[in-house]
């Protein structure tokens, strides 16, 4: 990543200091630098180019051939050309570096307080370009006529602004203004101080950012983040809050690790950590779990709101209703988020790509990506093999579709749900512009098995337009084959822990033990499948589930009913469907055993948001495991009913010991911690088994349920316990937003093969 960085004028520096001459200029494959000199001043430049490269830029290799040397006086950056710049493609949007942020905070600085201040380390970039080359004509700044300082700056080797694209000052470029919900503007000296008045207030501002608008709270106001949820109709689903620095943030959460570090990267991601109880946080931020979504100011205009000292947590969420992709448009925003919010703070700086704040975990150490957007779009993913230009749509919920080229593949942002045709615009709109700036045209189309997912109709119509071929991939063999892309694995043992896919039979899988390879795959066991009543209804009704698992457990259906908190005329319904096999799928799904352990035990018979069973339920573990779940909770391997078929884990027995605890009147966080670890041991003894079958001595962990931390480190643990090596991921999300990538390693190795 060598464009719009700053990598050239850092190599004339070098250059210069090193007494060099010679030139550098852009072509395909990244840059072309010619230096002579003598031999140990070429070789401090070798050095230093690796060693001191700006921040944002990223160097893959450094091939070095000698030339007979050509009597150049001087050093020059030879100027770009549009021709064959793609490979060096965009860079992903960066928070505001330390330089910017001392000079927005200066009274003497000439941007002292100025909203959209930037330089060659830091600023928006994806966000605001329409297509390469990324110059600034290209980009939303082309309105913006620089000023005589600006230019100067920006034509200046030696200045940190030299070829920063979206230069700008309060003379020349955008500004901000405050709207109230009817259009009209709110005449206001400081736009921006009477923004943090409004929030002291308790009111709801939509602000304008990088990728989108927020919509912003006070967070210490329970009252107004209620009536925020309430607007937004998001009732239980947690809220990311932003901090004014890392001292503000450790006031309010405990972190462990690496998770501080995380905080703090330039792509400055929402970090899942434990929260404090009692910081000033309003308790309905992130109602009934123990962590909260923490980040830090990553544009000039956030960091102007924690100036003033009375704000000292905002909530910072998508400005969106539910799923819907989020609003960037100033005349959009207040369409959509009229009824939402009080007062909007709106820029004159066009955002080009909708982009959500990408939200990051430790995971048993590693970071794991829960949704990959802003910061990290559209910086490449490598993989272990060439692949011809593909196009992997993904799946269905948490969209992200990828592209791909040569050993690279680019993932889109997080799309959102594909349910409806606002998703699939978003989806359109991102892919035309994501072909564009990497100028791949896709030569094969990649989707899910699945055949009600609205990517799957839209990849065979998009298919058939440019007549070009289609590869259907399996939901749970492109989670894990996915994990294989991220470390080179050939055949490996995948534990694919999920809510839903749709599997090669037909029905839904997700707690699946599969033996894969990057072109194929054999299911080797799965969770005891059991009737879905409801389907879709089900997932947001786990006490559909719990009844369903509970007679499937072989108990009459009075106590069932009763146990998964159903009214009796409810159960009988439920009961008739399951019966008749009526809209009752069969699965064998990780995702909604934890919604029916979640029913059963802490009482939870709908959710709000997807996952919020087992959320709540890794949320209520006690920390420390008494060994009991190991040995009494973890489902059994047995043989399938079909011969040579899969191996089914029955859950029965854990029925029976977790039914034992919870009428000995056992504390349901014990019973809770218990589950996970007799998940954990479930799932390791068929790991055992299927190596005995192969030899393969690697597991790969993926799908939704590896966002559950308590899961992935009991998992990684027992199973390095029994000596196998154990891999999970880190550049692409586990869950669904992974999935694309995963489906075109897929492709990328059928169509090698071929
Ligand atoms: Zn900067
Ligand atoms: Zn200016
Ligand atoms: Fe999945």
């Amino acid at each position: 990543m060598v464009q719009g960085v700053g990598f050239r004028p850092f190599v004339y520096r070098i250059a210069v200091e090193e007494g060099l001459a010679g030139f550098i200029g852009n072509d395909t494959g990244g840059v072309t630098i010619e230096v002579e000199g003598p031999v140990e001043r070429l070789e401090a430049f070798r050095r230093r180019l690796q060693e001191e490269a700006p921040p944002l830029a990223r160097i893959d290799s450094v091939a070095v051939c000698e030339l007979q040397a050509g009597g150049d006086a001087a050093f020059h950056i030879i100027a770009s050309d549009a021709a064959g710049q793609a490979s060096t493609g965009i860079p992903a949007d960066a928070a505001t570096c330390v330089d910017c942020l001392r000079e927005l905070l200066d009274p003497s600085d000439r941007r002292y307080r100025y909203p959209f201040l930037n330089c060659t380390n830091c600023g928006p970039r994806f966000t605001i370009t329409h297509r390469i080359p990324y110059d600034r004509p290209q980009t939303s700044m082309a309105r913006f006529k620089m000023c005589a300082a600006c230019q100067a700056e920006y034509d200046d080797p030696s200045n940190r602004r030299f070829h920063a694209q979206p230069n700008a000052c309060p003379v020349c470029g955008p500004r901000v203004w405050l709207v109230a919900p009817n259009g009209a503007e709110i005449p206001a000296a400081d736009p921006v101080k009477a923004t943090v008045d409004r929030l002291m207030a308790g009111e709801i501002v939509a602000i304008k950012g990088i990728g989108g608008f927020h919509l912003a709270v006070n967070a210490a106001n329970e009252a107004a983040v209620m009536r925020l949820r309430e607007r937004k109709h998001r009732y239980g689903k947690p809220l990311a809050v932003m901090v004014r620095d890392l001292d503000a943030a450790r006031a309010i959460c405990e972190f462990v690790d690496e998770e501080e570090s995380l905080l703090q990267t330039v792509s400055r991601p929402i970090v899942l950590a434990r929260r404090r109880v009692e910081r000033g946080i309003a308790d309905c931020v992130a109602p009934g779990i123990p962590w909260i979504g923490v980040y830090l100011p990553y544009a000039p205009l956030q960091h102007l709101l924690f100036v003033d000292a009375r704000v000292k947590a905002l909530v910072m969420t998508s400005a969106n209703l539910s799923e819907e992709p989020i609003a960037i448009d100033n005349d959009e925003a207040l369409a959509r988020l009229g009824k939402i919010a009080d007062a909007f703070l709106m820029h004159d700086r066009e955002i080009l790509q909708r982009c959500d704040d990408s939200v990051m975990a430790l995971v048993d150490g590693v970071p794991q990506l829960i949704r990959r957007a802003r910061g990290f779009v559209p910086l490449s993913v490598p993989l272990p093999m060439n692949a011809p230009p593909l196009l992997a749509v993904g799946g269905h919920l948490k969209s992200v579709f990828a592209l791909t080229r040569g050993r690279f593949a680019y993932q889109s942002q997080h799309l959102g749900d594909l349910e409806n045709i606002t998703g699939l615009d978003f989806f359109r709109e991102a892919l035309a512009h994501m072909m564009q700036t990497f100028e791949i045209e896709p030569e094969a189309v990649v989707h899910d098995l699945h055949p009600g997912y609205l990517s799957t109709s839209w990849a065979k119509e998009w298919a058939a337009e440019r007549g070009l071929p289609l590869i259907a991939v399996q939901h749970h063999h492109a989670h894990i084959a996915g994990c294989m892309a991220e470390h080179a694995l050939d055949e490996t043992i995948g534990l694919a822990l999920d809510g839903t896919g749709y599997g090669t039979d037909g029905t839904i899988w997700g707690g699946e033990v599969l033996i894969a390879r990057p072109g194929g795959f054999q299911r080797f066991a799965h969770l005891e499948p059991i009737p879905l009543p409801g389907g879709d209804a089900a997932v947001k009704e786990p006490w559909r589930v719990a009844f369903s698992a509970l007679r499937a457990a072989g108990m009459e259906p009075e106590q069932a009913a009763q146990l998964a908190g159903a009214e009796p005329e409810q159960a009988r319904i439920v009961e008739r469907m399951i019966e008749r096999k009526l809209n009752a799928p069969m699965t064998s799904s990780l995702g909604r055993l934890f919604d029916a352990v979640a029913a059963v035990v802490l009482g939870l018979r709908v959710v709000d948001y997807e996952a919020q069973a087992a959320i709540e339920l890794e949320g209520c573990a006690v920390d420390e495991d008494d060994g009991k779940g190991r040995k009494e909770y973890a489902p059994e391997l047995r043989e399938g009913e079909e011969h040579g078929g899969p191996h089914v884990l029955r859950t029965n027995h854990m029925w029976e010991a977790l039914l034992g605890d919870l009428r000995c009147g056992e504390d349901p966080r014990r019973i809770a911690a218990r589950f996970h670890a007799g998940v954990a041991e479930g799932m390791m003894n068929a790991a055992a088994s299927a190596r005995i079958e192969t030899g393969i001595n690697r597991v790969a962990l993926s799908g939704g349920c590896m966002h559950n931390r308590r899961l992935a480190r009991l998992l990684r643990a027992v199973l390095e316990e029994e000596g196998f090596q154990v891999f999970q991921h880190s550049k692409v999300s586990p869950g669904d937003g992974g999935l694309s990538y995963g489906q075109a390693a897929i492709a990328a190795a059928i169509l090698n093969r071929r």
